[in-house]
């Protein structure tokens, strides 16, 4: 897991929840919504020489 993007922080934090919650498939969803974030092509610049992807 990254720290560097806050939407992928945000959905691996949805998967965490869901997955305490026992919910998989869900947990699942947020992986995937995680690994194709769109937005990884135009990065935060707040920590330059850290990657997303
Ligand atoms: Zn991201």
């Amino acid at each position: 897991m990254n720290d560097t993007c806050p939407t992928c922080r945000h959905y691996a934090a949805l998967r965490e929840q869901a997955k305490r919650a026992g919910d998989y498939s869900k947990a699942t969803d947020y992986e995937v919504l995680r690994r194709r974030h769109p937005s990884h092509t135009v990065h935060i610049p707040r920590q330059p020489g850290k990657r997303c992807v």
